[in-house]
């Protein structure tokens, strides 16, 4: 009875893995790591989905940073209702042309229509914007930083993926005025380095900061900068979040002006403004990058837990002396850390074995596993293991706490390098058009020379989809279909010859654009 109790364990132990290779197929890879990671959970509205506490607590930690961050720039945070008006959301003509096709009615209360159909905000420019003409009026008012955590609706008829792409998502978005273009454009510099930064130093995930092209930019805004991501496993980039300079377009909509300080020649100014926005996007991002066929990996920085001690070694046939001594052991490894700051847990459960818990643990993404048995307690060691690479480290209890944060450090320097080097190493330059689809099919983003025509971005997203473009007769059949857009137009820019041509048309090239399949 004992064996088939044990065969049935590890039969359970099979089950909860993840059963499909990330190479082979991602999309279900993906959802199996995160479902079965607990992270999110499916729901019965296409596009919503459930964010669990192992995902809620990521954004819980990029919440807590950006929140110091923009602090330090003078942001306060405020929360400003839902629901838009008709007539208000329809103020900025460009504006509401970009989002019309995703904005969510409110057509019914109970069983009577509405006289008026109110909107669920897709952002909240218009929501708040005739709130800051209020407040405005004199340029002793400006500038005005406010933020604000929420969830924004838009009804995306592209195929909802958990995460990167949903009906609802939570985000924060940052709505600033100011007195001079100057003041604005700084801004929108800084927040988009706070960008970069979660991404890169929370999330271990890379980026490029770029500016958009005018066929990308935000709908009614002057400009908009990007940090880009990319996911190697199907060489597609993804918007990481943005950072937009609306100039003055919305504060001449929304009358939000004061008398010039400079009295001059213009006696009013209009405000000049910046909105910005991450969202639980980020969280899909990450998921994709680092995780694995065993499940999910966590960046230290941000994981819920940080290290799992589990107690090893001890069998039926252990004495009481042996097993009280282990599990005593393991629970003051785990107090001693946790009294260090390090997220902390063990795990006692009896009923199943360390094999089936390792598993278990490695599917959730636990940065390092303890193991702490006979040989250590001996010893006065406990052996540390890496989720990402499983290299192994004997820790003596003498220094625990201050190898075990070094150990999380190294993880975390290490999810980014690798990320990085896959990254560097599918930004290609192409020059040659007949380069352009291969080097996409290979799983590439693509840095090429572009002449900055909107007409000709158009055309490279166009002819890139179509499969027996470019000169390659052996594109694989699988190949996505997919045209290239432009990602970005890079800040760190390669040098441009002078008599560069434009990779598709014949004109001169007047920078460098990232282009890619993207999510
Ligand atoms: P936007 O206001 O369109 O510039 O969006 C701000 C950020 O929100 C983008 O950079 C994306 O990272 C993210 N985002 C946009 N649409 C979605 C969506 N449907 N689901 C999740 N995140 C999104
Ligand atoms: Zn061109």
């Amino acid at each position: 009875l004992k064996k088939e109790k044990e065969a049935a364990k590890l039969e359970d132990a099979k089950l909860i893995g993840i059963t499909v290779d990330k190479a082979k197929d991602f999309s279900n890879w993906y959802s199996q790591v995160v479902v079965k990671g607990e992270m999110l959970d499916y729901y019965d509205v296409s596009g919503c989905y459930i964010l669990r506490p192992n995902s809620y607590a990521v954004w819980e930690e990029i919440q807590d940073w950006f929140n110091i961050e923009i602090k330090k720039l003078g942001v306060q945070n405020s929360y400003f209702p839902m629901f838009v008006s008709a007539k208000v959301l329809e103020k900025e003509k460009d504006h509401i042309e970009g989002f019309a096709p995703e904005v969510a009615w409110v057509t019914r209360a109970g069983s009577s229509e509405l006289d008026e159909h109110i909107a669920i905000r897709p952002t909240s420019e218009t929501v708040m914007y005739p709130y800051y003409a209020k407040w405005i009026r004199s340029h002793r008012d400006l500038p005005l930083k406010l933020n604000q955590w929420n969830s924004v609706v838009r009804w995306e008829f592209k195929h909802p993926q958990p995460f990167l792409r949903t009906r609802e998502f939570l985000w924060q978005e940052g709505h600033t005025a100011h007195l001079t273009k100057d003041e604005a454009t700084t801004e929108v510099t800084q927040i988009l380095d706070l960008y970069a930064r979660i991404y890169e130093e929370l999330l271990a995930v890379p980026v490029v900061k770029g500016k958009k092209t005018e066929n990308e930019k935000f709908a009614g805004g002057d400009y908009t900068t990007t940090v880009e991501g990319f996911i190697a496993a199907t060489g597609r980039g993804i918007q990481g979040a943005t950072s937009h300079h609306l100039g003055q377009n919305f504060s001449k909509m929304f009358n939000i002006a004061v008398e010039n300080p400079d009295g001059s020649d213009k006696p009013k100014v209009f405000a000049y403004q910046n909105s910005w926005g991450l969202s639980t996007r980020v969280i899909g991002v990450m998921v994709m990058t680092h995780s694995d066929n065993k499940g999910l990996v966590l960046p230290p920085r941000v994981a819920q837990t940080q290290a799992v001690v589990i107690p090893v070694g001890v069998t039926k046939n252990s004495s009481e002396a042996d097993r009280t001594a282990i599990n005593g052991g393991a629970a003051d490894i785990e107090k001693r850390l946790k009294h260090a700051g390090i997220r902390a847990t063990s795990d006692f459960r009896d009923i199943y074995t360390s094999g089936w818990k390792f598993a278990d643990w490695e599917l959730k993404g636990t940065p390092l596993r303890l193991e702490f048995g006979p040989k250590d307690l001996a010893q006065e060691q406990v052996t540390a293991v890496r989720r990402d690479n499983n290299q192994k480290y004997t820790v003596k209890l003498g220094e625990l706490e201050s190898r075990i944060a070094e150990i999380l450090q190294e993880m975390q320097v290490g999810l980014l390098e690798k990320a990085r080097k896959d990254f560097d190493t599918h930004r290609v330059i192409v020059e040659d058009w007949k380069d352009f689809v291969p080097t996409l099919n290979a799983k590439n983003v693509i840095l090429a020379p572009w002449c900055g025509d909107a007409d000709c971005e158009d055309e490279i997203k166009d002819a890139s989809s179509k499969k027996d473009d470019g000169e390659d007769e052996d594109v694989d059949e699988k190949a996505p279909s997919m045209g290239a857009k432009s990602l970005c137009i890079p800040d760190a820019q390669p040098a441009l010859k002078a008599d560069q041509k434009c990779v598709r048309c014949d004109k001169k090239a007047v920078t460098y654009c990232m282009f890619g399949r993207s999510y």
